[in-house]
């Protein structure tokens, strides 16, 4: 039987993109498969669970009032084989929240995933270099198998205009849609207003499936 450290389980609400506010069930994962310079995310120590422990645990909450269960991280992917075994076991929707660079593991369980909210990495935030092309390989997978799947962009002032160049043709050519998400410190949005409505203004002008939304979860102070 598949083990993985897992960091927490929690009920709350999500804070971000197109299923804001929907109640979840939010199980994080230990570890990623890459280090972005914003990652303010605690998910490096945790507890080893094996698939009939994670069942039992989920049990607890009350799974009929909750929209769906979210695997978020870190890079929930990484656990692809775990995943593998414990996500038919599971009767409720699952959600998907990923980096958007693990093709081959995606593939993997995509058949038990309902919704993947992916992000596009943007180096002059994320500091990570230019891996749109793993991005590109990653929604090609998501699309062979008709799943929905949207795209989030942390951004702030030094967002550069090939890196929306970028996201655009990847969002027009495989109809994604953008979710526009101002990169945050602690609780304070980082990238000032007259900036944000710039940016939003650019997407726009050339992407109108492009929905600026911030991270609600921390203006209401839950996690
Ligand atoms: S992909 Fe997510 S969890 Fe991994 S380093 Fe980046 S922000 Fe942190």
């Amino acid at each position: 039987m598949k083990t993985a450290q897992i960091n927490e389980i929690f009920d709350s609400i999500q804070g971000e993109g197109p299923y804001i506010g929907y109640r979840q069930l939010f199980i994080r994962f230990c570890g990623c498969n890459i280090n972005c310079a914003y990652c303010d995310t605690e998910f490096k120590t945790g507890s080893n669970y094996t698939t009939e422990e994670l069942l039992k645990k989920i049990k607890t909450f009350d799974l009929e009032s909750i929209h769906s269960i979210s695997l978020t991280g870190g890079e929930p992917l990484v656990h692809f084989e775990f995943l593998k075994e414990f996500l038919p076991r599971i009767n409720k929707k699952i959600y998907l929240e990923t980096n958007g660079t693990m093709e081959h593991a995606l593939e993997e369980i995509i058949e038990n995933i309902d919704i993947i909210s992916m992000d596009f990495k943007i180096d002059s935030s994320s500091k990570i270099g230019d891996i749109f092309m793993r991005h590109e390989d990653f929604i090609k997978t998501a699309r062979k198998y008709e799943k929905e799947i949207f795209a989030k962009i942390v951004f702030d002032e030094k967002i550069q205009d090939f890196e929306i160049n970028e996201s655009i043709r990847l969002a027009e050519k495989y109809k994604v849609p953008l979710i526009l998400q101002p990169r945050m410190e602690g609780n304070n949005i980082a990238v000032s207003t007259e900036f944000i409505e710039k940016t939003m203004k650019k997407f726009t002008a050339r992407y109108l499936d492009t929905r600026l939304i911030g991270q609600v979860h921390k203006f209401f102070n839950i996690r």
